[in-house]
């Protein structure tokens, strides 16, 4: 907290629409009186020792903030680059990526009652990069599962349950083929479901789960799920799907030295600087970026007034099927706050 009782937070913009879509977030923070101070920071990589990397004013000032928005960030093609969205990661040491999905109500799909969260290990697993050639045409990529790693996101699992008033976290695995890494994972989960005696633990195969949440999600909306990092990156991008797509889907990436929210979409170069881009999944980012700070007075008014603008259609952009740009649509969010 600042000196003038305001919170500080990074606001990363980011490219393509990011901007726009920041601007957006800020404006609707602004009406309702939300009391955060947004330090802009730009992330536009430097050269440095040969290779890209982040600015150092940027990581300063979420070292200092530990809190962060952020748009999104075109990954440039090519050798030598590291994409900017791990280095933020490996830098923050964000261990925990956090995946809401919930059916919009005025954004007709398939499936009227997803409301599942997901919270995926970020760190190793799958993606931890160690991979080698045997011999000619023999190759190996280690899974790598930690006690370690493993406990951290469990146990942000359970804590994240109890304070979204969930009472149940699930268990996502393989470990009836991987008996050793998927094994320690939930072995791992169930030890530290014991320190949470007032939420339940069930345990279900990854394959299962896909079946069960695509014949009838409402299996999955009071619980949270928790799992290993690759199945985490595929259950989510499908829970997605199931309420319409990247474009509403907000994200929380919880780390040991800061959290970065984010939307879960890309820069959207085909429309950028033409004031058509939805703001929704930045803003339902900032959202869940609220609750984690405990501003959950403003976290909901915002989050109803951006629910009923989406319900009543009249504002909707073209994403949504509606004719409103993204001005228009900011616009009507703030007409719905309450005071
Ligand atoms: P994209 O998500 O940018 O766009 C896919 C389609 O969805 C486009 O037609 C776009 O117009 C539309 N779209 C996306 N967001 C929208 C919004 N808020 N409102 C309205 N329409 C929206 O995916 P892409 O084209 O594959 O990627 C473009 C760039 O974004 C690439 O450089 C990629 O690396 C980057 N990217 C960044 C992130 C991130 O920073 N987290 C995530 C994904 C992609």
């Amino acid at each position: 907290k600042n000196t003038n009782g305001n919170y500080l937070v990074t606001l990363i913009p980011g490219d393509g629409i990011g901007p726009e879509i920041s601007r957006s977030v800020k404006e609707i923070f602004a009406a309702a009186k939300t009391p955060i101070e947004w330090e802009e920071v730009d992330v536009t990589p430097i050269i440095k020792d040969g290779k890209t990397a982040i600015p150092e004013s940027a990581i300063t000032s979420v070292r200092k903030s530990t809190v962060a928005l952020k748009g999104p960030l075109a990954t440039p093609i090519g050798k030598g680059h590291v994409s900017l969205n791990l280095t933020l990661r490996r830098t923050f040491n964000l261990y925990a990526n956090v995946r809401p999905c919930r059916s919009i109500a005025g954004y007709k799909t398939p499936y009227e009652d997803v409301n599942t969260v997901l919270i995926r290990e970020n760190t190793e697993g799958e993606y931890s990069g160690i991979e080698h050639e045997v011999v000619d045409g023999v190759v190996q990529s280690i899974k790598l599962i930690t006690k370690e790693a493993s406990e951290r996101v469990a146990r942000y699992a359970f804590t994240y349950a109890q304070s979204v008033g969930r009472d149940r976290v699930t268990a996502v695995h393989k470990a009836n083929i991987m008996k050793l890494a998927d094994g320690l994972f939930l072995d791992v989960c169930r030890q530290v479901s014991k320190e949470f005696p007032n939420i339940k633990f069930d345990e279900v195969l990854l394959d299962r789960a896909c079946l069960h949440i695509t014949s009838d999600p409402s299996l999955y909306a009071e619980t949270v799920m928790v799992m290993p990092n690759l199945y985490g990156d595929i259950l989510s991008d499908m829970c997605a799907g199931l309420i319409g797509g990247l474009g509403l889907t907000p994200s929380g990436n919880i780390g040991r030295d800061a959290s970065i929210f984010e939307a879960v979409h890309g820069t959207a170069p085909d429309i950028a600087g033409q004031d058509k881009a939805n703001p929704t999944a930045l803003l339902l980012s900032g959202i869940m970026m609220l609750k984690h700070m405990r501003l959950t007075e403003q976290a909901a008014n915002i989050e109803q007034a951006v629910f009923k603008t989406i319900a009543e259609g009249n504002a909707l952009t073209a994403d949504l099927g509606g004719r409103a740009s993204n001005s228009q649509y900011t616009k009507a969010v703030i007409d719905n706050l309450k005071f």
